[in-house]
């Protein structure tokens, strides 16, 4: 077995603190890189909202976290908590099956905690340059701010995992018109509370949790709450969810008047464009001359959404996978396979054979039609972490869970997203049924 490694982690999210953990197991010597002054990543609900509130302005101060104030877990607690460290069964704070942020901030507190990762966190270091040493040399300087540490300070590591998270930098929609309609625009990102729209004729564009979520809170003191969906060609129809809600086909135009057009024909005069249309993956410390490149929301090459294969096993991913089939637990296995590839417990395949990997998994996206920015979607499928799983010598994610997964979108796509907090464990779980 290899002899431990130094490890800089950046972030102490889900990512980082899973990553800490398999790490430390493995015995290799971890330093977790916070900017904050806390752990928990996005769970750490931020009041907080940027000075520009589509966020595009390069010069703002960053708010990291995009939680609502409101905000209640979109998984049922069942499908959240890692592998050894189910949420299920924490048994005192918010028991409802989609509890408040600030019990998933509590577990989180807990399993750093218990697992003695808190030490190995540098709280209020923000991690702003990780390059390697040398072009020949696998090591990896990274500099660091602290405080009012203005020049910053440099350390080597034998490897680094990148767990900075990607909730932060908002994605905006575009559509004519955009730049001189009079209204207020924003992102969810700087969504906190509902009172701001009182009154208001908003429409809001997205049709993803976040966008569900808010138009059904903000329904409640909003004037009108028009939803503009890009997945939704139909003609402009009523919500079962409030008196005041509409659904509509995407934005065709707005104009300097305040006008909304959509492509369905409808029109509105609007206060507020609400964009709840999802963020972009960003790195701004990573200097790999260009091996690793974000395109259109594509971040690579990386073989199994991780390793660059020009630089494995020595920088690695760690959560750059969504609609993944429990997010914690696919996280833990992403650690622990990494923890393991860096002992010498498990063996990557040769950078050619990754590469073809990366190409062939590519080759097959285009086949498909799916689009580029879409290439670290998972579709809620369970392979990728079974995957993780058997390199790490683990058995599959359990029967227990695969079932409550399926019963759980079984009901979203029955019933719709506004009423997830009907779902019982239950729900046609007869193998037959799903
Ligand atoms: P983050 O939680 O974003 O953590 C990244 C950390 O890195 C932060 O602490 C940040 O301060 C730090 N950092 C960043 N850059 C630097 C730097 N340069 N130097 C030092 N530190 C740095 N998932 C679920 O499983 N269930 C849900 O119900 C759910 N709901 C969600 C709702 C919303 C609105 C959002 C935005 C996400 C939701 N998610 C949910 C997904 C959620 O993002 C993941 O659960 C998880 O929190 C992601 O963890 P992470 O560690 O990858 O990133």
């Amino acid at each position: 077995m290899a002899p431990p490694l130094t490890v800089a982690v950046i972030g102490a999210g889900v990512a980082g603190l899973a990553t800490a953990s398999a790490l430390k197991v493995e015995g290799h010597r971890v330093i977790v890189y916070e900017k904050s002054n806390r752990l928990g990543g996005t769970w750490v609900y931020d009041p907080r909202v940027e000075s520009d509130s589509l966020s595009l302005d390069p010069n703002r101060e960053i708010v990291h976290s995009s939680l609502y104030q409101s905000l209640c877990t979109n998984l049922p607690r069942q499908l959240m908590g890692f592998l050894d460290y189910p949420f299920a069964t924490r048994k005192y704070g918010d028991l409802r099956t989609f509890p408040g942020h600030e019990e998933v901030l509590g577990l989180l507190n807990e399993f750093a905690s218990e697992f003695g990762l808190v030490e190995l966190i540098r709280f209020e270091t923000e991690v702003v340059r990780v390059e390697r040493v040398d072009l020949r040399n696998d090591k990896w300087v990274v500099e660091s701010r602290s405080g009012t540490n203005e020049l910053g300070s440099e350390e080597v590591f034998d490897a680094v995992v990148v767990c900075n998270g990607h909730h932060t930098q908002p994605s905006v929609a575009d559509f004519p018109g955009m730049e001189k309609w009079p209204g207020k625009q924003m992102h969810s990102h700087n969504y906190r509370v509902p009172e701001p729209f009182q009154d208001q004729i908003v429409v809001v564009i997205g049709d993803g949790p976040s966008a569900k979520d808010i138009s059904q809170e903000i329904s409640k003191v909003a004037k009108e709450v028009h939803l503009s969906s890009r997945s939704l060609n139909i003609k402009i129809s009523k919500l079962e969810y409030g008196d005041n809600m509409w659904q509509h086909s995407e934005i065709d135009h707005v104009d300097e008047n305040g006008e909304v057009a959509f492509q369905d024909g409808a029109s509105v005069h609007a206060d507020i464009i609400l964009h709840c249309t999802g963020f972009k993956y960003d790195f701004p410390f990573l200097k790999t001359e260009g091996i690793v490149a974000v395109d259109d929301n594509r971040v690579g090459p990386l073989y199994k959404h991780l390793f660059p294969p020009e630089l494995a096993p020595s920088l690695s991913f760690v959560g750059l996978p969504y609609y993944p089939a429990p997010v914690f637990l696919m996280m833990d296995l992403q650690a622990k396979w990494i923890a393991h590839v860096l002992s010498g417990k498990v063996s990557l395949p040769s950078k050619e054979e990754m590469l073809a990997d990366v190409q062939e998994y590519y080759q097959t996206m285009a086949e498909k039609g799916i689009p580029k920015h879409h290439t670290h979607s998972l579709g809620h499928e369970f392979e990728y972490s079974d995957w993780l799983a058997a390199q790490v010598g683990l058995p599959r994610v359990d029967e227990q869970t695969r079932l409550m997964h399926k019963s759980y979108f079984k009901f979203i796509s029955d019933n719709g997203f506004w009423r997830k907090k009907e779902w019982q464990p239950g729900y046609r779980l007869q193998q037959e049924e799903l």
